[in-house]
């Protein structure tokens, strides 16, 4: 096991500050705390000099791998202040288990699991104070890796690396109104990932492809954009940083979400769903839909609700679609029942207001 020297921040953000920031966070990921998590690996010692340090830059030469071939991996996921004070992760095992399957897609070493889990929780325990309190605040935690070694070769993947965490303050991701319903885009012209790619992994090149369509999204009045597959065009994978669900309203209502092709990112906000859904008595299955099923089922009436779901906004709801051919409104285009009673059912497990019968929270301090 690795041990983390500390180096105590000794220019904290004094308190009052601090308090402000918390209370009202500048917008999603723009503050950090006082610390950070900071590890090493190179090829002879493998993971070594473990630090908790001050939050602060870092010194990289020009010829640094990760700014040339991109071989860089992160993850992300939140602490939660529980009513009492005491303070969760919720499921930190399967973003390590996660950061590892990135890891080996992009040729980089793995972590140990408990090692990753550790790292996050001393800083967490650290900077504890930094953990909002309030339904919908949280410390975003974002773990990442990145190759570092100098020089331009590239035959054979980086000889050192980097791991670092860093934690920011959140508010609710849709501000204190709760989610409104999002337009997506379809994107024809674009593909995030293909059969054997990188889609299934968290690499930040994953992110830096996508832009271009976000921007084109944004152009068109969207507010997302929904990936199709690379194959046919033909089949929904994800939006933007978040899995989709798809439901069939009713008395006993159905959900389906796109199967894990290898084309799209294993959502651990979309596995703890599929298994609350079935806990609450609904159907919950992966499958595939296609945009022009997704169409029709919204003008047969079949199709009720369709909602996004990632760590950062936890659920999102989509009420209108548009792309190359048209759009179409789901549902009445506002948040619908099913899709509020799964983000409320996911939100009181992750702060402690009811029993957590998969043993998803993990206490910190
Ligand atoms: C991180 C991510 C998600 C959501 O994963 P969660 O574990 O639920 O946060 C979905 N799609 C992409 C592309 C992502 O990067």
């Amino acid at each position: 096991m690795v041990a983390f020297e500390v180096a105590v921040n000794a220019r904290r953000l004094p308190d009052a500050e601090r308090a402000a920031v918390l209370t009202s966070p500048p917008g999603f990921g723009q503050v950090f705390t006082d610390h950070m998590v900071t590890l090493r690996w190179s090829r002879e010692r493998g993971w070594h000099d473990g630090r908790l340090e001050p939050y602060g830059p870092f010194t990289l030469a020009p010829a640094t791998s990760v700014f040339h071939y991109g071989q860089a991996i992160f993850e992300g996921m939140k602490a939660y202040r529980q009513d009492g004070g005491s303070i969760a992760l919720f499921r930190p095992g399967a973003n390590a288990e996660r950061f590892n399957r990135s890891a080996r897609r992009l040729a980089m070493p793995e972590l140990p699991v408990d090692t990753f889990v550790e790292a996050i929780e001393s800083l967490v325990a650290r900077d504890r104070d930094w953990v909002p309190e309030g339904w919908g605040r949280s410390l975003y935690l974002r773990p990442f890796m990145i190759a570092t070694q100098p020089g331009l070769g590239f035959t054979q993947p980086s000889s050192d690396y980097l791991f670092c965490v860093i934690a920011s303050p959140v508010a609710p991701y849709f501000g204190p109104a709760g989610p409104r319903a999002l337009t997506v885009w379809l994107c024809a012209d674009y593909v995030r990932a293909a059969p054997g790619g990188t889609g299934a992994a968290k690499a930040a090149g994953n992110y830096a492809a996508a832009f271009v369509a976000s921007r084109q999204a944004a152009d068109e009045g969207c507010d997302q954009v929904v990936w199709l597959d690379a194959a046919e065009h033909a089949w929904v994978e994800e939006m933007g940083g978040m899995n989709l669900f798809f439901v069939y309203g009713g008395e006993r209502p159905r959900l389906v979400t796109p199967a894990l092709t290898g084309a799209l990112l294993p959502g651990v906000t979309r596995d703890s769903l599929l298994t609350l859904a079935r806990g609450l008595g609904m159907t919950a299955e992966e499958g595939r839909v296609s945009a022009d099923q997704w169409r029709a089922d919204c003008a047969s009436g079949a199709l009720t609700e369709v909602f996004a779901c990632g760590t950062a906004a936890v659920v999102a709801p989509v009420g209108e679609v548009r792309g190359r051919t048209g759009g179409w409104r789901v549902g009445d285009g506002r948040p619908g029942p099913v899709t509020r009673r799964l983000h409320h059912a996911l939100l009181s497990i992750q702060y402690g207001r009811k029993p957590d019968p998969f043993d998803w929270v993990h206490k910190v301090c």
